[in-house]
């Protein structure tokens, strides 16, 4: 290919705006011209790139811009679609918020608000005010502080309540919480000695009192969250941990991990205790996540003691961890929701979809599958029953029964399928079994069955999203055109912004 056949910089730019949005950002578009042009010249030297004509040359390159324009674009934080079924998916952001609680973050987000002010009497407040009140009242708590996330608040707690001494944990509770966050290194990094005790199946009560020395600061319990432990197993209840506690004058913390707030046991969901019912064991302190069961913002919640929440808000740290306005403009709005439990479990889709009826999930998937199927023999669906997991180490070894979208293609693998599906706008995330490609219902939301639908059936009849040239060698293309030859558009997929 002769280099000069190869279009100016600006000159490209000039031909891709007409085909591109006007509200475009130029030097996104600078760059994508650049690296197209310098791409397309590097292959060209190395050889194995021939294009027979300079109009070719000049396609290819728009083509390449827009590709490249499209892909800087993109934010790298987007929305996707989670076919997995897993409710707390960590990869893709845990818990999904209630409408009003996304609603709230918008309304605190463009403007001011009242974040530290009284409006009553114009002076200064604290932020934790606006969810105190609400977080007593929903579980019976003394006080309640609010920091970034639930490992902000293990931290916090500890470095409050036992640095310089000891903490007493049994060995089945030194778990490691996934984004290596383990608790012994927790305990270390806040200047706190972990005593363990027991084994790793069983602790007795005489295990955490023989441990007990003037050292002692602290009974720590942690929920193991992410594992379960079957067989020959014992752990001391909270109960009596409290009443050790109370006897020896220790604190007792609990890192609950999830914390439920909504009676999911009630409704034959898990056994997870309500957090009402594990403060009125006595506990001294207890903390847990604002996204796993909540089902609302990344945040850390601190219930007890005054005592022991008010030296937490003393501690610098607090303002190293602290809370912003969106979280907890999210978190406000999603807790007055269980001020209502109907209507927390109706608005808050963690709940929502932890209880969907199996019945429901079935005719879901059978719709599902039934438009996939409808459209051509490439591609074909089956539902089979399934399970569906609570994930984000909520609920361990719980499985949810669920009916599952079992799909084959004849173009695609599996693994291509799901790779596939994972580069549209938006993403679709879905898992591979039995060389198909899993969809669970459970996890959709509105509209979403339609979008993955109509995905599959675009990736099914063999249609790819890359660009591709076109070839058209009689159309004049001079130095100075005016006309561009037709370059089609780069293939979209529905609902895909391209
Ligand atoms: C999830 C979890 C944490 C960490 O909470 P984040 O909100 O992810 O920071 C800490 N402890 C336990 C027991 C957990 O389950």
């Amino acid at each position: 290919m002769q280099l000069n056949w190869l279009p100016k910089v600006d000159k490209l730019m000039l031909l891709v705006k007409e085909q591109l949005p006007d509200d475009l950002s130029e030097p996104l578009l600078a760059e994508a011209a650049r690296e197209a042009v310098d791409q397309l010249r590097e292959e060209a030297r190395g050889g194995g790139f021939n294009p027979p004509s300079k109009e070719i040359v000049l396609n290819l390159c728009l083509a390449l811009t827009k590709c490249l324009y499209h892909r800087k674009q993109t934010p790298s934080l987007r929305r996707v679609i989670n076919a997995t079924g897993i409710v707390l998916h960590t990869n893709l952001g845990r818990a999904p918020m209630a409408r009003a609680a996304a609603d709230a973050i918008a309304e605190v987000a463009h403007g001011y608000s009242n974040l530290e002010l009284d409006l009553d009497t114009g002076k200064r407040a604290s932020r934790y005010d606006h969810v105190r009140d609400l977080l007593c009242r929903l579980t019976g708590a003394e006080d309640a502080l609010v920091v970034n996330n639930n490992a902000a608040a293990v931290l916090l707690a500890l470095d409050t309540l036992a640095s310089g001494g000891e903490a007493i944990v049994s060995r089945g509770e030194l778990v490691e919480i996934g984004g290596s966050f383990r608790i012994p290194d927790i305990l270390e990094k806040t200047g706190v000695t972990l005593r363990e005790v027991g084994c790793t199946n069983k602790t007795h009560l005489d295990d955490y009192r023989a441990a007990i020395t003037d050292k002692t600061k602290l009974l720590l319990k942690v929920h193991p969250s992410n594992f379960a432990q079957v067989g020959f197993v014992e752990e001391v209840d909270l109960e009596t941990l409290v009443a050790l506690g109370r006897e020896s004058e220790t604190p007792v913390l609990y890192d609950l991990g999830s914390g439920c707030l909504y009676s999911l046991a009630e409704e034959g969901v898990g056994g997870e205790p309500m957090v009402p019912r594990v403060l009125a064991s006595g506990v001294d302190v207890v903390c847990f996540s604002g996204d796993k069961l909540l089902g609302g913002p990344q945040a850390g919640i601190i219930l007890g003691r005054r005592a022991y929440i008010e030296e937490m808000k003393q501690n610098h740290l607090t303002r190293a961890l602290r809370i912003d306005k969106f979280t907890l403009a999210a978190l406000e709005a999603t807790l007055r929701l269980y001020v209502d439990p109907q209507k927390a479990r109706q608005e808050i889709p963690t709940l929502e979809m932890i209880l969907a009826p199996p019945e429901i999930l079935r005719t879901r998937a059978e719709a599902l599958a039934a438009i996939i199927n409808q459209s051509g023999h490439l591609c074909r669906a089956e539902v089979r029953p399934g399970k569906s997991e609570v994930g984000g180490g909520s609920l361990p070894g719980l499985e949810l029964d669920t009916s599952l979208v079992y799909v084959q293609t004849e173009e695609n693998s599996a693994e291509e399928l799901v790779s596939t599906l994972r580069t549209l706008a938006p993403p679709i995330l879905a898992y591979i079994r039995d060389n198909h490609v899993i969809l669970d219902p459970r996890t959709l939301q509105d509209g979403e069955e339609q979008q993955v639908a109509a995905q599959i059936i675009h990736l099914c009849r063999g249609a790819q999203c890359a660009p591709a040239p076109p070839v058209s060698t009689d159309l004049p293309v001079g130095d100075d055109a005016h006309i561009v030859p037709p370059i089609p558009n780069v293939p979209t997929t529905p609902g895909e912004t391209p």
